[in-house]
């Protein structure tokens, strides 16, 4: 039975992530008790191999705001948060990896600048924790071309952690490339978009 439009999705894809996922759960529901927000947490399971969607229908069976979305097979982060947005039904969006370097707690932070008018506010890695020197220079580097080769401007260390209003959220499900590069198509629509700088953590396993 659909139950009530929560006010808040918090989308996340996963992939082998059975380490991880109870300690986001725990996590995002702390965060967000917090500022006593209704909200739904979807999590797409991109076609793991380990007990992921096992520890998820736990998860499921003891809160019912938490949602599956299981994959046949992995299809890649970027599929997968697709499909997050299409069966999200929050009046705001917010993408967040399973692994915890997207901090919970900066969601109301988020909230609070969408509430004075922002519709993404998409949070910007001022420094990361953990990634090994190869990964920091590949993705510094990935960022700074891809600012070279695209006529649309995405903001440089910027991941997918972002906020979105109900009404980009349509747009992007109307958006049917194949090929997606979701914070891509967020700098191409428009819309009055904000920032926030966090620090990146460690993956926590
Ligand atoms: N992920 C996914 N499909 C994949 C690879 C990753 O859904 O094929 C998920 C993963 O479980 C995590 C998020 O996407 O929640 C980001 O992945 P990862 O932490 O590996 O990326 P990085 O932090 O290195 O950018
Ligand atoms: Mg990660």
């Amino acid at each position: 039975m659909a139950s009530e439009k929560p006010f808040l999705s918090v989308v996340v894809p996963v992939f082998n992530e059975e380490l991880t996922i109870e300690k986001m759960y725990e996590r995002v529901k702390k965060a967000l008790e917090e500022d006593a927000l209704t909200f739904e947490i979807i999590i797409v399971n991109d076609g793991s191999y380990d007990s992921t969607v096992e520890k998820v229908k736990r998860l499921c069976s003891i809160d019912n705001r938490v949602k599956l979305v299981s994959f046949s097979r992995n299809f890649g982060h970027q599929i997968a948060i697709s499909a997050g947005l299409d069966k999200s039904r929050g009046q705001v969006v917010v993408i967040i990896d399973a692994d915890l370097q997207d901090p919970p707690e900066l969601i109301p932070k988020m909230i609070k600048m969408w509430e004075n008018g922002c519709e993404v506010v998409y949070a910007v890695r001022k420094k990361r924790k953990g990634d090994s020197f190869f990964k920091r220079f590949t993705a510094a580097l990935f960022y700074r071309t891809l600012r070279i080769l695209s006529p649309v401007e995405i903001p440089l260390d910027a991941g997918d952690f972002r906020l979105l209003d109900r009404k980009v959220v349509d747009v992007l499900k109307r958006m049917r490339e194949r090929s997606r590069f979701v914070r891509g198509m967020v700098s191409w629509i428009g819309f009055r978009q904000g920032k926030i700088e966090y620090v990146r953590e460690k993956r926590i396993a």
